[in-house]
């Protein structure tokens, strides 16, 4: 099997309202797919649910495989195991520890699942020296710019090597300039360490540069 992840009869409800109507989907492994829609069409919830941070409808036999494994009857427990060793996330706010240095929040994940220490520091070094990011290894979220803490999040995202990266507009907070740059960097990551990327943006000319692009409206896949 070739698919990283693939879901079926995927349907959400919160309240009375239906945000997701039936989503059926399957990411082949290093493919780069960009969900695009019009606000409140349901894209960070598909997102939070492929990435096991939220939980579908159980009443329609919802299916969800990553890396082969089914989720849908793990425990939390297993799921954030899980996690943290399968999936990287990227968020718009970035969402890095603001008491924590770069390269502590960038070792954060890796210490989770108790990695050696020593080895963690050195992985992340050499995360943050590709990224071109050393000059801010020792400084607090706050005193880094928007382009460099995007960064350090997809540092962080990438630390316990990740077979599937989830953002959530992860351009949404930089400038032209730095949104080309957090792009080209997924795509040499992909072309490096062969993961994938799901990614909900805004960026159309992003979009149309990935792989494929998945459009959502009203809680279903339009094309
Ligand atoms: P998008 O990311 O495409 O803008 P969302 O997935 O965030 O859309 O939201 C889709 C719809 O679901 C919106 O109407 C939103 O208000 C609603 N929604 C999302 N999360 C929750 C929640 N935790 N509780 C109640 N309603 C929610
Ligand atoms: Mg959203």
């Amino acid at each position: 099997m070739n698919s990283i992840i693939s879901c079926k009869n995927i349907y959400k409800t919160f309240g009375k309202i239906e945000v997701l109507k039936g989503i059926d989907l399957s990411i082949t492994k290093s493919e780069i797919v960009s969900i695009v829609g019009p606000s409140g069409s349901g894209k960070t919830t598909l997102l939070q649910i492929l990435g096991t941070l939220e939980n579908p409808d159980n009443k329609r036999k919802p299916e969800l495989l990553i890396d082969n494994q089914s989720i849908m009857k793990l425990s939390d427990n297993k799921k954030s195991i899980l996690r943290n060793k399968k999936l990287g996330f990227v968020f718009q706010f970035h969402e890095l520890l603001p008491e924590f240095t770069a390269i502590e929040n960038v070792c954060l994940p890796s210490w989770i699942s108790k990695n050696d220490m020593d080895s963690t520091r050195e992985e992340a070094i050499k995360i943050l020296d590709e990224f071109d990011l050393l000059k801010v290894a020792n400084k607090k979220p706050d005193e880094m710019s928007g382009g460099e803490r995007q960064r350090v999040s997809v540092a962080r995202s990438l630390i316990n090597n990740p077979k599937i990266v989830f953002a959530d507009e992860p351009s949404g907070n930089l400038d032209s300039e730095n949104s080309k740059n957090l792009y080209s960097l997924f795509y040499e990551l992909r072309k490096n360490k062969g993961c994938s990327f799901v990614i909900v943006t805004h960026d159309l000319k992003f979009a149309n540069m990935s792989d494929r692009k998945i459009v959502l409206n009203d809680g279903k896949i339009i094309k």
